[in-house]
């Protein structure tokens, strides 16, 4: 499974749209190395994962083929995940010689009113599926299944995603706070050993509340500590953090000094990484 980061930063990006804070301004300073775009990520050029408004510029910025993507999975509605409109440039008129014509999209419940308002040139070649928690649904080579994210669940519909190919499994893990009881025990009575996992942490070193609607340091912590306790992760688990808000100074040199403790990975826009 090749995983690759397309965007690693919260709602805003980094620098932010309309901030001028002294780390956004550092930021602009350092240059285009250190920005972070709005969250997505592809797995083997093929599976989607979120569509913010920076996907086009993802796509070129990577070399991706919008038209060899097989499935589009939408973690949450929040406008810095769901730019379903994008949808929109498939089909007649808009995408031609497609590579693959028919997309599987799996999103959740209160995203389908959204889903329906599109036009028909889109719609019609799109097999659309509502995610249910803890219901597994197979895609081509991949088993995926939603996991209620603590990020207004109830209110927002939120998942956090399982991706299984032969017996690799990766976890997404934006945006949510600390896990549910309920996917701790998903992953310890299914004895889930994870290859890659990639949390949240938004607030890197601010104070969060294991009820809040993302993670710093100390929560993504606490997770770690609790599935290797479950035997869900061990030394040999690719962990990455990931979803980082201007807020925190995520310039990559200060994340990756400041989450030593955690031996993790820093994501960054573009990163690869193999499972
Ligand atoms: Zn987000
Ligand atoms: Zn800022
Ligand atoms: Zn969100």
């Amino acid at each position: 499974m090749k995983i690759q980061f397309l965007g690693t930063a919260a709602a805003e990006g980094f620098p932010g749209s309309f901030c001028n804070c002294k780390y956004c301004e550092e930021v602009r300073k350092l240059g285009e190395k250190y920005y972070r775009t709005r969250s997505q990520a592809i797995i083997d050029g093929k599976l989607l994962i979120d569509m913010p408004a920076d996907t086009y510029y993802h796509f070129l910025k990577n070399n991706i083929r919008g038209d060899e993507i097989e499935t589009v999975i939408f973690t949450h509605t929040h406008g810095d995940h769901f730019y379903h409109k994008e949808l929109e440039m498939r089909g007649a008129g808009y995408g031609k010689d497609m590579a693959v014509e028919k997309l599987n999209l799996l999103i959740p419940a209160n995203g389908l009113a959204k889903i329906e308002k599109l036009g028909s040139h889109t719609k019609d070649i799109m097999n659309v599926q509502i995610a249910k928690p803890f219901e597994t649904v197979t895609f081509g080579d991949y088993e995926i299944t939603p996991l209620p994210a603590r990020h207004g669940y109830g209110a927002i519909d939120a998942n956090i995603y399982l991706i299984k190919k032969g017996d690799k499994h990766f976890l997404y893990g934006h945006d949510t706070g600390y896990f549910f009881d309920e996917v701790f025990d998903y992953f310890k009575n299914n004895n889930v050993y994870l290859d890659c996992l990639t949390l949240d942490c938004c607030y890197g070193s601010l104070p969060i509340s294991d009820t809040g609607a993302h993670m710093g340091y100390p929560n993504v912590e606490r997770v770690y500590n609790r599935l290797r306790e479950n035997g869900n992760i061990d030394d040999k688990t690719v962990k990455i953090i990931n979803h980082f808000s201007h807020n925190v100074n995520p310039v990559q040199y200060v994340l990756e000094e400041e989450s030593k403790h955690l031996d993790c990975l820093v994501s960054y826009d573009g990163m690869v990484v193999e499972i």
